[in-house]
């Protein structure tokens, strides 16, 4: 099975996909054209180059990291540069330097030091992953924000493990705190499915983690749209990546063993799922409850000064856990026995819990101040919105019905991760996760933004979490096989 909307399909993709129910329009800065997944596409960069509008003639700065990464028995970069060479262009190479942590992220100090080596008359190409992308892309934004010049600009991804590239924000750090803000889409990109085969798989199984979310971010986008805090609701992002499961499951092992069909239908997904975020101008279609569990795991374990795991490795078990809650959810939720009057907590006793479970994170009540200052307008906006509250107890019957058309029974996502050798259960992460982080992740994280999931439902149900809590884990367990 191949994708329904191939992004590889140059111009039949974006008619096909800007008839989608629900797109909102595809603007020429949308359009990102050619994208090549192919085997010996890097041979291609200096072709792609010309085909985005740029010139052998032009600047071109060629920005990666310091990271040596092989492509077969060459290493990739030196070949890269090379490539263009010999196709007669002059690259100028710019190796960004790790910060004080030897790590390298994306700050307003890297992004400062690329556009400093652009001019009006500069092409840029990108060969790395997530954060060189991102850290290219928005010195390019930048730059175009400031002289009103357009760069031509292809990104060279290296790794199957993110949405940076078909993303139009980036993920930026700001005095110390990672900020989503906007960005800008290449206009072209060069997918060497040689170069993706031999990145660490530890990457590329996080990426197909992070695009399996589907099956219960759809639900809570739906959730919040029913109950009327979330008009930006559509079935645009689910008709353009079809169906993820039958899609992993039939993948999952040439994905596994790194062969160029498997190599692309992930690369494939990945910009397709991604450009469909990007198009709506919104992440919530792929990042719901299971993401911001994640980041709560994450926020515990950096309170400590200890690691975390790979991003999308961990989401997807999140998502299995939100999983399990859905179907007990939908299996014991009865809308007659609903007293809408004790659904409304009060603002003062929900402020003074938030302070009291943030303190054990953070003893300066900073992550507190933080958490009620994104849920007071959840909390608000809850209030504002009870008539569509009563209508969605009054439609249950329809709503259900319609979060059962997304969900998955999480044995079907272990199928798919066995298939892919990720881990199935918290304690299988490098490093692992206790019980009891992923519990208080589960239980608080409807404090830490604003979106609303089903983690806010059952908060304002005052639904017996303890008990659902038990439920889940035992459920996570026997997917696992424990
Ligand atoms: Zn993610």
């Amino acid at each position: 099975m191949t994708l329904r909307y191939d992004p590889a399909n140059g111009e039949a993709f974006w008619s096909a996909i800007s008839r989608i129910p629900g797109c909102p329009g595809i603007g020429p800065d949308m359009i990102i054209e050619p994208m090549i997944f192919e085997s010996g596409a890097l041979y291609k960069l200096p072709e792609v180059l010309c085909r985005a509008g740029a010139d052998p003639e032009q600047h071109l700065l060629v920005v990666m990291d310091p990271t040596s990464m092989r492509r077969g028995k060459e290493s990739l970069k030196p070949l890269a540069i090379q490539v263009l060479k010999d196709a007669g262009w002059k690259p100028e190479k710019l190796e960004l330097k790790p910060g004080p942590g030897g790590q390298l992220h994306t700050d307003l100090d890297q992004i400062g030091t690329v556009k400093a080596r652009m001019n009006s008359e500069s092409a840029v190409v990108s060969i790395g992953s997530g954060t060189v992308t991102d850290i290219t892309k928005q010195a390019c934004f930048d730059f175009e924000q400031k002289t009103g010049s357009r760069l031509t600009y292809v990104a060279c991804p290296t790794a199957n493990s993110v949405g940076a590239y078909t993303s139009n924000v980036a993920s930026v750090f700001i005095r110390g705190v990672k900020r989503s803000i906007p960005s800008r889409l290449p206009d072209a990109l060069v997918y060497d499915l040689e170069t993706l085969r031999d990145a660490p798989y530890a990457m590329t199984v996080a990426g197909a983690g992070d695009m399996l979310v589907g099956f219960v971010t759809f639900p809570d986008w739906l959730i919040a749209n029913r109950l009327g805090m979330d008009p930006s609701y559509s079935e645009f992002p689910q008709t353009l990546v079809g169906k993820p499961d039958e899609i992993f499951l039939e993948n999952a092992g040439s994905i596994r063993e790194g062969s160029p069909e498997g190599v692309a239908v992930l690369a494939k997904f990945l910009a397709a799922a991604v450009l469909g975020i990007s198009v709506l101008h919104a992440s919530t279609p792929l990042s719901g409850y299971e993401h911001i569990i994640s980041h709560l795991i994450d926020q515990q374990a950096e309170a400590q000064g200890s690691p975390v795991a790979m991003h999308g490795t961990q989401v997807i078990l999140a998502a299995m856990v939100v999983g399990e809650a859905y179907r007990y959810f939908l299996s014991d939720f009865d809308p007659s026995r609903v007293r809408p009057d004790r659904c409304y907590p009060d603002e003062n006793a929900i402020k003074q819990r938030i302070e009291k479970t943030f303190s054990h994170i953070d003893p300066s009540g900073g992550a507190a101040a933080e958490c009620w200052s994104e849920y007071r307008i959840k909390l608000e906006a809850w209030h504002a919105n009870r008539p569509a509250f009563l209508r969605f107890l009054s439609g249950w019957e329809r709503v259900r019905g319609e979060i059962e058309r997304f969900l998955l029974p999480i044995e079907r996502i272990a199928r798919i991760l066995t298939d892919l050798g990720s881990p199935l259960s918290f304690d299988g992460l490098e490093p692992p996760v206790d019980e009891a982080r992923v519990k208080f992740a589960f239980m608080n994280a409807p404090f830490i933004r604003r979106r609303v999931t089903l983690g806010d439902l059952l908060i304002f149900l005052d639904w017996d979490r303890e008990a659902l809590w038990r439920r889940v884990w035992e459920g996570m367990r026997a997917a696992a096989g424990k």
